[in-house]
């Protein structure tokens, strides 16, 4: 598999290391961003947190939209 941003530009040392969440492109480390999330559980009463982050891998496109500036 190879990175999606790396093909376009033309790169093809580069090794995959995840797949974006949100539009499922495969990213490698130089355009990939690993960000934490909380997960979210609804228990009965209400929502909750386990208070532990997740991981999420996004690539740098998504990355951008999500957190502009
Ligand atoms: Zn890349
Ligand atoms: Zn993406």
């Amino acid at each position: 598999m190879k990175c999606y941003d790396c093909a376009l530009s033309g790169r093809s040392d580069t090794t995959a290391i995840g797949v974006c969440t949100r539009c499922g492109l495969v990213i490698c480390r130089d355009h990939g961003r690993v960000t934490r999330t909380v997960i979210h559980q609804s228990r009965g009463t209400g929502a909750s947190t386990t208070g532990r982050p997740a991981r999420r891998a996004v690539c740098q496109t998504c990355y951008g939209a999500e957190y502009p500036g």
